[in-house]
């Protein structure tokens, strides 16, 4: 019989806040296998199955529609005020936002259940997608624009937004497969690893959203739909994407130790 998942939800949005596309959310799960201990390797793929969390990196995104988890749209992000202080950021880590997303506490609230029950599926699921989810700039997006989703951009001629420019067509402008950009990613940053697991999660949370306030006020120079964005922003993309594998090998080999 499935398991479910007892989460405080708060009201859906309108508007769809998407995730780090397809791509990203593989990405972050190679990185984080290469990352996790034995031990967690062998209890989350007993969970999961063989490379599960590859498999299974997209289901939270791929049930929004379904029946299943029909509250579940809002853990994927947490929008917020613009011009926020750092203390105000990380006081939400504790004091959850009532509007903009249920991002933190479902985070929290899944670690809970897992640390409980380690053989929880759809648990497990959530927690790898949502942990990804949360270095994603845009999901620490603006209340005003829905993270990103009402700012219509172009991006090489073709309609999107400033969400969607970060969730998906940052990481496809690149052409790499999954496999061959977390590999990437290691051998490039795998000498920053030991101080990003280091962080706190209020110093990674306060960074989000500097880089967020950065790609905003960029943003508002109107340059996206040029070769010149991609350029200026694919090192920020490609530490996020390093740091959200990071941070949930870390999760996991603390949870399945
Ligand atoms: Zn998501």
């Amino acid at each position: 019989m499935r398991k479910t998942l007892v989460i405080i939800f708060s009201v859906l949005l309108s508007i769809p806040s998407f995730a780090w596309g397809p791509e990203g959310h593989r990405i972050v799960a190679k990185i984080a296998y290469a990352y996790m201990n034995k031990k967690a390797v062998k209890q989350v793929d007993k969970v999961l199955g063989k490379s599960g969390l590859v498999f299974w990196a997209n289901w939270p995104d791929e049930i929004k529609s379904d029946t299943i988890y029909p509250n579940s749209f809002d853990w994927h992000f947490q929008d917020m005020e613009a011009g926020l202080t750092d203390e105000q950021v990380a006081n939400m880590l504790t004091d959850y936002p009532a509007v903009g997303g249920n991002m933190f506490r479902a985070l929290d609230s899944l670690q809970i259940l897992l640390k409980d029950d380690k053989t929880n599926f759809d648990a497990l699921r959530f927690f790898a997608h949502i942990s990804g989810d949360r270095y994603c700039p845009m999901h620490m997006g603006h209340l005003e624009d829905k993270g990103g989703n009402t700012i219509k951009l172009k991006w090489f001629s073709t309609p999107t937004n400033l969400h969607r420019i970060w969730d998906e067509n940052l990481i496809d402008f690149r052409g790499y497969s999954y496999t061959e950009y977390a590999q990437i990613l290691i051998d490039r940053f795998d000498g920053e690893r030991k101080a990003i697991e280091a962080m706190t999660q209020e110093e990674l949370t306060i960074n989000n959203y500097h880089i967020t306030s950065a790609i905003y006020a960029y943003n508002d120079l109107g340059d996206t739909n040029t070769y010149h964005y991609a350029y200026r922003w694919k090192d920020t993309l490609d530490k996020q994407l390093f740091i959200a594998g990071v941070r949930l090998a870390k999760s996991l080999n603390e949870i399945y130790k």
